[in-house]
């Protein structure tokens, strides 16, 4: 096992992914390669379903935050396993509707929707839209009014919390283009004007206050503070929300050294703390939403590239050269973020060199990663990534007119194509010549 259950080293020296031998992976579907372990993203499903069900009653339902991983195949899948999804963009909401998941399990979510986004929600009878601010209100309650709708509503707050400094500086984020902040008191003033928009039905609030995130701490103030608010809003006005939606952000694994997080345990603790927060601050146990993205499908994902030259600078460092890079995984050039890179088809040998790894742009900052331990590298050979199923495909583009890579499933030992690897053809299809 290398990090996760689903990469191992079979017999003949290769990595597995899903049990499936990824060298002989890379052979059929070409580098570079997105595999995903669907089987994986199923089971993680049902650890948050089970989990949220057991915590907070049957009518439970965690969402998907889909700008982690979207395409077609992947919206029919969690329909399958019966989450819900966030979608971020009208683009998503089409994808959603490619696969024909419900539209009432759909939770809209963006700081500037246009107007053309919402009527695209109000028109697939999108089930919750969560407005970010007063224009998108105002907006909403007329487009929805002119459709003779009542849409339900939640109103994306910002708690004031910063989830790595968090208690240093706990009203970090209220700096956010995202949301109403509780401090300023524009929350407060958003909710008595959704609570007068005839064509609205607020259900309650939102906040999500970041990404990748190892503790239960950050949560904790985080529904503290928003339960409070919820206590302040009914002592003004009256109402009571009856949906607190925590956002998403539980941390993955990516590398040896990082932490373990037990999802199902998350959610309990979660849930106890809700539970508590509710009673103290004397407001009614509302119905608890989460939205994780990156933990549903980060650590299905692995990317296979071919090795091409192997470069030692003397005295300074050895790149990698691979036929991918900062298109199918720009997160090292945007934040640093680490992976575990293998040779697949050494995986039995010792680690016992350190890489840069770098794709093949012409950009200096095009790197998978630096000072990363690996088998002894040569060109030909298939270089492995472990855990890029969130974000990365999501987040891949065609910088230096490169084709974006193809997605191929696992699902019970066999491997079939969910996105097809774009061609050259596609890559001047909307050029008008
Ligand atoms: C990105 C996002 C999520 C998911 O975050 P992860 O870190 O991938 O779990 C959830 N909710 C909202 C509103 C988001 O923008």
């Amino acid at each position: 096992m290398i990090l996760y259950p689903h990469f191992d080293v079979g017999e003949n020296g290769h990595l597995t992914i899903g049990g499936l031998d990824a060298v002989e992976l890379a052979k059929e579907f070409g580098t570079p390669a997105y595999i995903i372990d669907e089987d994986v993203i199923r089971e993680n499903c049902r650890t948050y379903l089970k989990a949220a069900k057991v915590c907070f009653g049957p009518d439970a339902l965690p969402l998907y935050a889909s700008k982690a991983l979207s395409f077609t195949g992947i919206y029919r899948i969690v329909a399958e396993e019966g989450l819900g999804i966030d979608c971020v963009s009208g683009g998503e909401l089409y994808t959603a509707k490619n696969a024909d998941f419900p539209a009432e399990r759909i939770y809209f979510h963006g700081n500037n929707k246009t107007d053309a986004d919402l009527c695209q929600a109000l028109d697939m009878g999108v089930g919750t839209i969560v407005v970010d601010g007063r224009e998108e209100l105002e907006a909403l309650n007329a487009l929805a009014g002119e459709r003779g709708a009542r849409q339900k509503i939640l109103l994306r707050i910002t708690p004031g919390i910063d989830p790595h400094t968090h208690r240093a500086i706990m009203t970090g984020n209220v700096d956010s283009k995202f949301g109403s902040a509780i401090v300023t008191g524009q929350a407060l003033e958003i909710t008595r004007a959704a609570l007068t928009m005839p064509h609205l039905s607020l259900a309650g609030f939102h906040c999500h206050i970041g990404s990748q995130i190892f503790d239960i701490e950050p949560f904790r103030d985080a529904a503290g503070i928003m339960l409070h608010f919820i206590a302040d809003v009914k002592a003004a006005t009256g109402f009571e929300a009856k949906e607190l939606n925590l956002g998403g952000g539980l941390g993955v694994r990516y590398i040896e050294e990082d932490r373990t997080v037990d999802y199902a345990k998350a959610v309990a603790e979660i849930a106890e703390i809700v539970r508590k927060g509710a009673a103290e601050a004397g407001v009614a146990m509302p119905r608890v939403i989460l939205e994780p993205g990156r933990s549903l499908v980060a650590a299905a994902g692995a990317t296979l590239y071919t090795v091409g030259s192997v470069k030692e600078i003397p005295g300074f460092r050895r790149y990698v050269s691979v036929d991918g890079g900062m298109p199918d995984n720009p997160r090292y050039a945007l934040y640093q973020s680490q992976y575990t890179a293998l040779i697949a088809n050494k995986a039995a040998e010792p680690k016992d060199h350190r890489v840069t790894v770098a794709g093949r742009c012409c950009e200096s900052g095009d790197l998978i990663g630096e000072n990363m331990p690996l088998q002894s590298p040569e060109r030909g050979d298939i270089l492995a990534v472990l855990c890029t199923g969130a974000y990365n495909y999501s987040m891949a583009s065609n910088y230096n007119r490169i084709p974006r890579p193809p997605v191929v499933l696992l699902h019970k030992g066999k491997a079939r194509i969910a996105v097809r690897r774009e061609t050259y053809a596609d890559l001047v299809d909307l050029d008008v010549k």
